[in-house]
């Protein structure tokens, strides 16, 4: 890849995702193998005069043979020190940059026993400290290419071509082509008027319908919650792109309302491997059937799903239409970022707070009052399809077509 079209995305991810602001510090999670990239964001987050930016490498072949090979009380364990990182960043609130380039089968083979009891203890406390730093800080995920990504997603293609193809993909689906910031203004516009619009209908109850993969689904959710997209600004005011590339309006449901089947279009990463041709029954809000024909995989997800109490049951609702970006590339990037934008979506647990109104003027107990689904887990997977029809009914008791054949119909 060029060098002016990395420092070109460099520079987007720099100003338009994490919006660095003079005198903040940084925080960059990144893969060992990315750091000729990682060098363009550490340069560019310098320009825009961030006070400190430190890198947190992380590597796919140690994450392996660490789950292979330790023991569970050894991977459970959580020192102080690591307590106390997370404590320093709560105080000082650094930006925080993760750089996606793992493969997407990088703990296929391990005990998933262990991937999930590590997830069990250590997700709770993460979570105590990142409740504490909830819209304080900016945030964004971007992708690169990593080698056995690019291979999973171009099979039939030599690697260096894999990782070409893909970059490629990458910054079409980014829209870095062009005046990258340019074009984040004009989408995050698009995006905000879609919303605006959802949210003046008012909705309470969807209702979905697909023959081609026999979704038959209904979910509500309450008043308070509103639709939500593109770009985010902090307590402070700071505007940031959590998610790059980004085409949703999502929200969170009530947990309690979700009724019917739901089939997925799309495989699904799970805890390292991935799963395809699965759907989830529901009944008031809780999977009570996964549906699936290869058995593996029917258990994984059954692992999945009882993590915890709320990781059977849904956090959000995401509309995306069929035609976006990445849907027409016609790959399957077996990445959440890119996949989840790609076509209409549900998450299993954790719901986003932070789609209440007025959310940053309200109390604990306020938002707590409000029910939202709560999970150390939150998993997307895709439902939309070319036929996929979602019909709203309002709070004032309309009925108004959202979605007709995969797209927007208000
Ligand atoms: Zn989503």
């Amino acid at each position: 890849m060029k060098k002016a079209v990395l420092k070109s995305y460099a520079k987007l991810a720099i100003r338009m995702g994490v919006n660095i602001q003079k005198g903040q510090d940084l925080i960059i999670t990144a893969n060992v193998n990315d750091n000729y990239f990682v060098k363009y964001l550490v340069e560019e987050a310098y320009k825009a005069k961030a006070r400190k930016v430190t890198v947190d490498w992380v590597s796919d072949e140690v994450d392996y043979l660490t789950y292979k090979h330790a023991k569970l009380e050894a991977l459970t364990e959580f020192p102080l020190w690591k307590e106390e990182k997370l404590k320093y960043q709560v105080e000082t609130l650094p930006a925080r940059l993760y750089i996606d380039s793992s493969d997407p089968d990088a703990l296929a083979g391990v005990d998933q026993e262990k991937v999930t009891a590590v997830r069990k203890i250590v997700g709770p406390i993460t979570m105590k400290y990142r409740d504490q730093m909830e819209n304080k800080y900016q945030w964004c995920i971007i992708g690169i290419p990593g080698e056995a990504w690019a291979k999973k997603v171009f099979p039939d293609l030599p690697v260096k071509k894999a990782i070409d193809k893909l970059w490629d993909a990458i910054l079409e689906v980014t829209r870095v082509n062009g005046d990258p910031i340019e074009n984040w203004n004009k989408h995050n516009a698009f995006l905000q008027e879609k919303t605006d619009k959802l949210n003046a209908l008012n909705f309470k109850k969807f209702i979905y319908k697909s023959e081609q993969t026999g979704t038959d689904f209904t979910i509500e959710k309450p008043e308070c919650l509103v639709f939500e997209s593109g770009n985010e600004k902090t307590i402070s005011g700071v505007e940031y792109n959590p998610n790059m590339p980004t085409e949703e309006c999502f929200t969170s449901p009530d947990p309690k309302t979700a009724n019917g089947v739901v089939y997925s279009t799309k495989p699904l990463s799970v805890m390292g491997s991935v799963v395809s041709d699965f759907g989830f029954r529901f009944k008031d809000g809780k999977i009570v059937e996964v549906l699936s024909e290869k058995e593996e995989e029917k258990k994984l997800l059954e692992k999945l799903i009882s993590i915890d109490e709320g990781a059977s049951r849904l956090g959000e609702i995401a509309l995306v239409p069929f035609s976006s970006p990445i849907n027409k590339t016609g790959i399957l990037f077996y990445s959440t970022l890119y996949d989840e934008n790609a076509c209409c979506h549900l998450a299993i647990g954790r719901a986003f707070e932070d789609c209440i109104k007025d959310f940053t003027k309200l109390s604990e107990e306020e938002i707590k009052s409000v029910g939202l689904n709560n999970s150390v887990i939150h998993v997307d997977f895709m439902i939309g399809s070319s036929d996929l029809n979602i019909v709203g009914e309002t709070f004032d008791g309309k009925t108004v077509q959202i979605f007709k054949d995969g797209e927007f119909a208000i």
